[in-house]
């Protein structure tokens, strides 16, 4: 039997109407705060990748599904939404109608990180982007959105993680003071580290790897280093939060891995998860846009985990998958092909109602409805028939009641 690659996973039906539910939700409360849907290919030029999300990160050195297609192009399986939807934004001008655009996506990403619990090949990310608002009012509302839908969803053990990247100015000056204390600390960091020092330095703030933790106690903060603007904005974002009434958490090693943050970064974490905690995450990439050759566009956009999201509602939610509101339990061929005319007259109308199709016995088809989870049984075998009626059965609570078959599909419909 061929099974499935490593680290990836199939979403069986129990699971996935949980997940369409999550999905429903989170289109529906990002519209109302004016997002609108965007659908991006999975596949894109590997440059724009390693351009966006920086050469010496390790999504780019390490984890890409990189490929070179028959046509001699080089393709990457997208690892993350933002790059994609700014090369949109720019390859179909969507400024020159307004530079405000919000937009939202849902999907599969591909990392090629080590699998484990909550970590995963192929993920899928809820992913939010504005165009065109350098207000940090902004920030402070899509924190507030993404939080909202979290309580909505009945996560209630979460937590806002926050930081400021600065702009690239206060952070060429963090970076060597930083430089200078990695160089410092050398000899007791990680090997990831060792290597991450002069290629991404800001990476190692956020190494888990005990060693590293005690080595970087004291390193230098980017807090001190935010020119005034920066500064600004921070303390607006915060300003703002607490205003929602959005509790916080400043984090100053909060860095993010991708190259192109600036300004405000952050993440949503819960103790529901384990060793993953980080749920969501996000920030403000003011520089990207005009990077990738747009207009010169402020941005910002997060993405939310889905399989660790739908870890955590499974929690509180029971079985999404659809029962049956009546399982048509039919006998004899008369009989069958009315139930048939029924059924599809009830399933094209919306109201969810099964038959059985091979011509079994009473018995094995109440035995199915009640394996399908019907609600009712209409049982019509010649017996009715003769007497222009049905008889319902309440599967609960084993009540039975006849209903003339000229009175039947009002009786459905009331029901
Ligand atoms: P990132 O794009 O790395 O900022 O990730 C945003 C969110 O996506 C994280 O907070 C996780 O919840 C989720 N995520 C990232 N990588 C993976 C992965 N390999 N498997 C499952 N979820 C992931």
């Amino acid at each position: 039997m061929i099974q499935l690659i490593r680290g990836v996973k199939d979403i069986l039906p129990g699971d996935a109407g949980l997940w369409q539910y999550i999905e429903r939700e989170a289109s529906s409360l990002f519209e109302n705060f004016g997002f609108k849907n965007i659908r991006i290919p999975i596949m894109e030029r590997t440059e724009l990748f390693s351009r966006s999300i920086g050469e010496q990160t390790d999504i780019v050195e390490k984890e890409m599904y990189t490929f070179e297609d028959r046509g001699g192009d080089m393709i990457t399986l997208r690892p993350e939404a933002t790059a994609s939807i700014v090369r949109s934004y720019i390859q179909h001008r969507m400024y020159a109608a307004d530079p405000v655009q919000k937009l939202y996506t849902i999907g599969p990403m591909f990392r090629r990180e080590r699998p484990q619990k909550g970590r995963y090949r192929q993920f899928y990310q809820i992913d939010a982007e504005v165009f065109g608002v350098a207000s940090p009012l902004m920030d402070s509302q899509i924190i507030f959105m993404l939080m909202t839908l979290f309580s909505r969803l009945k996560v209630s053990d979460c937590s806002v993680r926050l930081n400021s990247l600065g702009c690239p100015e206060c952070r060429t000056a963090f970076k060597s003071a930083l430089s200078a204390f990695l160089e410092s600390r050398s000899v007791s960091l990680c090997e990831d580290c060792q290597r991450r020092r002069d290629r991404n330095p800001l990476r190692v703030l956020d190494c888990k790897a005990p060693a590293c933790r005690q080595a970087m106690e004291g390193a230098p903060a980017i807090g001190d280093f935010l020119c005034a603007d920066c500064r600004g904005h921070f303390d607006a974002v915060m300003q703002n939060l607490a205003r929602l009434d959005i509790p916080f958490e400043t984090d100053k090693n909060l860095v993010r891995g991708l190259d192109y943050y600036t300004r405000t970064a952050f993440e949503i974490q819960t103790t529901l998860l384990g060793a993953q905690s980080a749920v969501a995450g996000g920030g403000r990439y003011d520089g990207l846009v005009k990077m990738l050759g747009g207009p010169d566009t402020p941005a910002i956009g997060f993405a939310i985990g889905m399989d660790r999201l739908s870890e955590i509602v499974a929690a509180h939610f029971g079985d999404f998958s659809r029962k049956p509101r009546m399982f048509i339990a039919a006998l004899g061929s008369a009989c069958q092909a009315l139930a048939f005319e029924w059924v599809n007259r009830l399933n094209s109308e919306g109201i969810y109602a099964e038959m059985d199709m091979a011509d079994r016995s009473l018995k094995s088809q109440m035995k199915q409805a009640d394996r399908q989870g019907a609600a009712r049984v209409v049982i019509f075998g010649d017996t009715e028939m003769a007497a222009k009626q049905v008889l319902v059965r309440d599967m609960a609570t084993h009540e039975q009641t006849t209903v003339p078959l000229e009175s039947f599909t009002e009786y459905v419909t009331k029901m």
